[in-house]
């Protein structure tokens, strides 16, 4: 409001009363309205502008400060659907496609946040009904994922034709976050941690034991100038990353070298597109959840726990976490990930830490080489 008149409880009254002080307000109405602008009642059918960095939680859109591209918007990724993306549209439906791939055992890929709810929350919400105070209260875990995918498209593919499942966002190698599903819903990414996580997919090809046949070198090749190129395989289709003709590098160009579940692994990092988003990412879901603290599973001396966390430590973790900590079958996100530079460059920007930005291990070496 800008006239201190409420503009839209003029428009409830009713025109016709014999009140003097109700016929004086209608009569200053257009009046009133023209004082007040349009901004806080738009005229009927009037497009709600939005900045493309939007993602949403309960029905209300945040801010990320980096690009997202929604389910609803085109180009996006619908975990909504219960037919297959991927194959011919006469293909596509549920009943062939349940026939077709037994892997596809429920026509929803996605289930409710029940964890913690009493009865009359959980009749509430099984419309899907949730108000944001009541989702505040359930999410508190943050699971970092890679997909294995090496591109947001192929990754969609996987959870919703072959696998069933799906997760809230995926980020693909140009840093653009996709957004499948409001985070009401439980996202099938995780297992244990479904209920009361966010979960985020990113693309890259994956860790492989160190010494045994990887697929890495189809991936990254380095040049005469010590530049790592990452080369996504015909196989997997590089048409669906949505920057026209980018090239990406990783953030680092060698292989990374690092134990998870007690396994010596090997990977090559995210782009820094990649991480630049997640960096705004996290810290826009630690801001719309307090409960996910901006933080990652610590050993006594602050360095990331590199496995599972014991039972009893998950359930009482809130933070952010990679989905190595939630199984012991998992090695993501990998040795490659850069837990330091993302979590110390989200808290920054939720003003948790100090201005100074957290260098990256890359940016630390180029200092040193100086
Ligand atoms: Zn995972």
């Amino acid at each position: 409001m800008t006239s201190g008149v409420d503009v839209c409880s003029l428009l409830r009254m009713k025109p016709l009363s014999f009140d003097l002080s109700r016929q004086l307000a209608f009569l200053l109405f257009p009046l009133v309205l023209l004082l007040a602008g349009c901004a806080t009642c738009p005229r009927p059918g009037t497009p709600e502008a939005r900045c493309g960095d939007e993602i949403v939680a309960a029905g209300q859109f945040f801010h990320t400060g980096t690009r997202v591209v929604l389910w609803m918007d085109p180009g996006g990724y619908d975990a909504y659907r219960v037919q297959r993306r991927f194959v011919p549209l006469n293909e596509s439906g549920w009943e062939i496609s349940h026939a077709t791939n037994k892997d596809l055992s429920n026509p929803n890929r996605y289930g409710m946040r029940l964890a913690g709810l009493t009865t009359n929350e959980i009749e509430q919400v099984r419309g899907g009904g949730w108000d944001l105070p009541l989702l505040q209260k359930v999410v508190d875990q943050f699971v970092y994922h890679f997909d294995v995918a090496g591109t947001s498209r192929r990754c969609f593919q996987t959870l919703q034709d072959s696998r069933g499942l799906s997760v809230h966002f995926m980020l693909d190698v140009d840093g653009t976050i996709y957004q499948t599903l409001d985070l009401k819903e439980a996202a099938w990414h995780a297992t244990i941690a479904n209920g009361r996580s966010v979960g985020i997919e990113i693309a890259n090809p994956g860790a492989y034991p160190v010494g045994e046949k990887n697929p890495l070198a189809e991936w990254y090749k380095k040049d005469s100038k010590g530049v790592t190129t990452l080369t996504i395989p015909d196989a997997f289709g590089a048409e669906g990353v949505r920057t026209p003709g980018f090239v990406g590098h990783p953030a680092r160009p060698d292989p990374i070298y690092g134990n998870i579940q007690g396994e010596d692994r090997v990977q090559y990092d995210f782009t820094p597109q990649q991480y630049e988003a997640l960096i705004k990412l996290t810290a826009a879901v630690c801001k719309i959840f307090p409960r996910v603290k901006c933080q990652y599973p610590a050993d006594a001396d602050g360095k990331v726990i590199p496995h599972k966390l014991p039972d009893a430590e998950l359930r009482k973790y809130h933070g952010i976490l990679g989905h190595y900590h939630v199984q012991t079958d998992k090695d993501d996100p990998g040795p490659a990930f850069q837990w330091d530079y993302v979590i110390g460059n989200a808290k920054k920007l939720l003003g948790e830490a100090s201005c100074r930005p957290v260098l990256s291990p890359r940016q630390v070496d180029l200092r040193l080489r100086r």
